[in-house]
């Protein structure tokens, strides 16, 4: 048997990542702006100026956004100025249309030769610097951000057309089983649903990945091989079933012949049985058929992986310490990882068992929102003893 660290690390030491640093060839915003209307002047010009005694200034023309000044501002002057267009030489500040008469001027007087401005404004006042947002040559990106809505409107800022992005990992999923019948079929003696790829799929999409869902194979050798041929375009493939010891348990079989394939009894329980192999370099992941242990080794393989393969630093699942009110045995020296619902109460954890641990009672993982976990060497955890559990997720009932 290996441990679960030692079967993480030969699962990760196969995941590639790709991405690049993005730096930009502009400023951003790329020349002084106006951050408001008004007009654009000198703010020295306005100094002493009140609603009572303004500054008149003489209006020497108008820019709009995109457009460039034509004359530049001297003392005495202002031009015109629409928010985002750029600052005429010369001025150093913007005056808005609000603190200026320019609304009683208006109305009798076109175009405007002078404006009266009706309060003095510090240096700077309304005005966007070049480059405050993003400095040229300034790394703005690093590579393995993930791209959230506002990361791709900062590409776009830079006028950056296209960028590498490790894509999402497409998992291709594959459940096999003589046993399994599609769901929205009538279930005939003898069957079961096929669960787990729909759970397998909600856990990829939950982490990141796309799902491919490649159907059930039957437990037939030509079944698997023509199955698992879909799985070449993905990133990853994850089966369910067919890793232990059973006589139909071909996809070992079919793996060993077709590709490269190790079989490993991890120290755990739930999932002692694991398959980690690669077929014509995609990555494969062999998770045990029990629903309860094909999700938790998805947990603590497969979402790793998944999330190495996006670029994530961060692999680990939180854990919180949590007080039980269970209490747990352990008979054979593997590390237990026990459905439970861990709530909160002030700055403590409890964690109570949800109910039958048997890999088949998918209902008790559902009941729970965490994993609590018991060491290989813990023979027995009694009720009020301090645990370190796994959080799937932070609902609480
Ligand atoms: P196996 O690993 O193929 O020996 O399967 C172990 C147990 O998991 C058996 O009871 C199977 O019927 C069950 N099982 C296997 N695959 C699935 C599946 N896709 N959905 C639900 N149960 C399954
Ligand atoms: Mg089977």
């Amino acid at each position: 048997m290996i441990s679960v660290e030692e079967a993480l690390e030969k699962v990760l030491s196969y995941v590639q990542v790709l991405d690049e640093d993005v730096h930009s060839h502009i400023d951003v915003p790329p020349l002084d702006n106006a951050a408001m209307d008004g007009y654009a002047i000198k703010a020295e010009d306005a100094l002493g100026a009140t609603p009572s005694s303004p500054v008149f200034l003489d209006v020497i023309g108008e820019v709009s956004a995109g457009a460039i000044a034509e004359k530049a501002i001297e003392w005495g002057t202002a031009i015109r100025i629409m928010t985002g267009a750029p600052l005429p030489k010369g001025a150093d500040s913007v005056v808005r249309f609000e603190d200026t008469d320019e609304a009683l001027l208006r109305s009798n007087r076109s175009p405007l030769t002078q404006i009266g401005v009706l309060c003095q404004i510090p240096k700077g006042k309304d005005v966007r610097r070049a480059g405050e947002d993003i400095a040229r040559g300034e790394l703005v990106l690093k590579k393995g951000t993930p791209l959230r809505p506002q990361e791709v409107g900062v590409l776009a800022s830079l006028g950056k057309a296209t960028a590498w992005v490790i894509r999402r990992p497409e998992v291709a999923i594959l459940a096999t089983g003589d046993e399994l019948m599609d769901i929205g079929q009538p279930l005939p003696e003898g069957k079961i649903y096929n669960s787990n790829s729909f759970s397998i799929a909600a856990q990829v999409l939950r982490y990141g990945g796309i799902p491919k869902m490649l159907g059930i194979a039957r437990d037939r050798f030509g079944d698997i091989e023509d199955k698992i041929k879909e799985a070449l375009s993905s990133d990853m493939l994850i089966t369910s079933g067919g890793v232990s010891v059973g006589d139909y348990d071909l996809v070992k079989d079919v793996l060993a012949k077709q590709g490269e394939i190790s079989f490993w009894t991890v120290r755990m329980k739930p999932g002692k049985p694991l398959a980690f192999g690669a077929i014509r370099g995609v990555p494969h992941l062999g998770l045990p058929g029990n629903p309860v242990s094909s999700m938790i080794n998805f947990e603590l393989f497969a979402r790793p992986a998944i999330l190495k393969m996006m670029g994530k630093k961060k692999l680990a699942k939180p854990s919180v310490e949590a007080i039980m009110e269970s209490s747990i045995q352990n008979s054979d020296g593997r590390r237990i990882f026990a459905r439970a619902m861990v709530r909160r109460e002030g700055e403590r954890y409890f964690a109570r068992l949800t109910g039958p641990q048997g890999s088949g009672i998918l209902t008790s993982m559902a009941r729970a929102n965490g994993l609590v976990i018991v060491p290989e060497d813990v023979k027995v955890v009694k009720n009020g003893e301090v645990v370190q559990a796994l959080m799937l997720d932070w609902s609480e009932e």
